[in-house]
C-alpha cells in the first residue's frame, strides 16, 4: 500500500463534508425568503407593489396548472408559499396604511367573504388552494 492510510480518511471527510455542505444547501435554498425581503421597505407603494407581483405570480401559477405545466403538488406548494407572503404583506400593509382594508373576495363554496391571503375559508371550511 503506497498510499497512506490518512489520504482515505480525507477523502472521506471531504465527502462527508461536500454532503453536509449540498444538504444545507438544498434546505437553504427551500426556506429561503425572496429578495424583496432582505430590504426592510415597508412604504405603501413598495408594500402594494409587492402585493401586486404576488397576485400576478398566483394567477401565473394557477395558469401554469390549469394548462398541465405544473404538477398539481408544485402548484399547492408554490401556491400556499405565495399566499403566505401575501399575508404578510397584509398584516404590514395595515400597519402601514390605517385606513388599509383588505381585500374580499367570496368563496367559492358559500359566498361569505374571505380575505386573499386565506387558506380556508372561516364560515364553510372551505380550503381555497
Ligand atoms: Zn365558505
Amino acid at each position: 500500500m503506497r498510499r497512506p492510510r490518512w489520504t482515505v480518511a480525507v477523502l472521506m471527510v471531504a465527502a462527508l463534508v461536500i454532503a453536509l455542505a449540498a444538504l444545507l444547501l438544498s434546505r437553504a435554498q427551500l426556506t429561503e425568503r425572496p429578495l424583496v425581503y432582505s430590504v426592510v421597505d415597508d412604504s405603501v407603494e413598495t408594500l402594494h407593489a409587492q402585493k401586486r407581483m404576488l397576485r400576478e405570480e398566483i394567477d401565473e401559477l394557477e395558469k401554469l396548472h390549469t394548462s398541465g405545466q405544473l404538477a398539481t403538488e408544485n402548484y399547492i406548494q408554490s401556491k400556499r408559499f405565495a399566499r403566505e407572503r401575501l399575508a404578510d404583506v397584509e398584516a404590514r400593509l395595515q400597519k402601514a396604511q390605517p385606513d388599509y382594508k383588505p381585500q374580499v373576495v367570496p368563496c367559492p363554496s358559500c359566498g361569505g367573504p374571505l380575505e386573499i391571503s386565506m387558506e380556508r375559508c372561516e364560515y364553510c371550511g372551505h380550503l381555497l388552494l
